[in-house]
């Protein structure tokens, strides 16, 4: 059933405030997935979820893309489980393939190498993804309109009810990277990723901002420190990867061959982009996101959250992340001494 937009804020006994947002209110913004006719189930569980703890009571749009047709089961299936409004989109065929700068060759011997080194080091399709998330997703039609997104996944929990708008918080504090979880990337998978985004740095210091947070993702000794934010809940201010930075940046990659011939995930790739070309200010850890996807969860462990949680506060990643460490002992440092970090001489 639709919820009534009457009241603006309302608290309850266990004393949290839920604000609402009438729908001329609402920001340009979705929840975006890339997807699988296959993954019904447990899509549908994952916007059950974003509707159940945060959604019912904005009804920001979801959109789903995917490289294949939607069937009319999936279509169907997802329209069963939300009144939020729905688009449901097929990528450009020129956003999802090999691309034109590697050699099918190579990638075919590097598949078979890195098959029994690192999960799907076999996998040409999880590449195809990666490098779609990377450089592609928001030049989607359906995404044209829009000044955030909120990328969800397929079989992922949501533990905590959101009160409040996330989009308008990342707005009012001209936030433009939000995210929950911050592991540390498997390093053969991303072999080359620091060196070729080294080259970029020193090829186009005009790209780069007058102040960083690139130390968070490259020590003193200049090595990739692995750490990244999981890109399967990010929440991004999209005008940062229309930039021309980005964009320059990911062409570079794209032309390095390494989507392909390693494995480079479009969360290190993401992640390395935010903090060589935005500031520590401009990122936003959503603690009060309680959040699994297999492998890693964060539950806050604040008292205060409890009455928004259904997660097991000892059971929590993110107190224990060396990069969530990084993250609040490390600051910014200005172009000069990014360029140092990358080899300048
Ligand atoms: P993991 O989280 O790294 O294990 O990768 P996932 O299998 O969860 O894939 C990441 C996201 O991309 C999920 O939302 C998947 O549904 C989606 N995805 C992965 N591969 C494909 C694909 O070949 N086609 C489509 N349409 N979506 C995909
Ligand atoms: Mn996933």
């Amino acid at each position: 059933a639709q919820v009534e937009r009457m009241s603006q804020q309302y608290t309850t006994s266990n004393n949290i405030t839920y604000v609402t947002q009438p729908k001329d209110q609402l920001l340009r913004a979705a929840m975006v997935a890339l997807v699988r006719n296959s993954e019904l189930d447990g899509m549908r569980a994952t916007v059950r979820q974003v509707d159940d703890r945060f959604n019912r009571r904005f009804g920001y749009p979801y959109i789903f893309l995917n490289d294949e047709d939607f069937s009319e089961e999936f279509m169907k299936g997802m329209r069963e489980i939300t009144d939020a409004p729905i688009y449901f989109g097929k990528l450009p065929a020129d956003h999802w393939g090999l691309s034109e700068y590697v050699n099918e060759t190579k990638v075919h011997e590097m598949l078979a190498y890195n098959k029994g080194r690192y999960i799907y080091g076999g996998s040409y399709s999880y590449r195809l993804m990666c490098r779609y998330q990377s450089g592609f997703i928001h030049k989607h039609p359906l995404l044209a309109n829009l000044d955030y997104y909120w990328r969800i996944e397929p079989g992922v929990t949501y533990f905590c009810d959101m009160p409040y708008d996330p989009f308008k918080y990342m707005k009012d504090n001209n936030l433009v990277y939000g995210f929950t979880i911050t592991p540390m990337e498997k390093a053969l998978t991303v072999e080359t990723l620091w060196e070729t985004t080294r080259k970029w740095m020193l090829e186009n210091p005009q790209h780069l901002p007058e102040e960083s947070f690139i130390k968070w993702a490259v020590n003193d000794k200049s090595e990739y420190t692995l750490c990244h934010f999981w890109s399967n809940f990010e929440i991004v201010d999209l005008s940062f990867y229309r930039s021309k930075a980005y964009e320059s940046y990911f062409q570079h990659l794209d032309r390095a061959g390494g989507f392909f011939y390693e494995r480079w995930g479009d969360a290190p790739v993401h992640s390395i982009a935010a903090a060589m070309l935005l500031r520590k200010e401009q990122l936003h850890w959503f603690e009060d996101v309680g959040y699994h996807h297999p492998g890693y969860t964060h539950c806050p462990n604040d008292s205060s959250m409890a009455s928004r949680c259904v997660c097991s506060r000892s059971d929590s990643y993110m107190y224990r992340s060396v990069c969530n460490h990084r993250l609040s002992s490390l600051g910014n440092i200005n172009k000069q001494q990014a360029l140092e970090l990358a080899g300048l001489p």
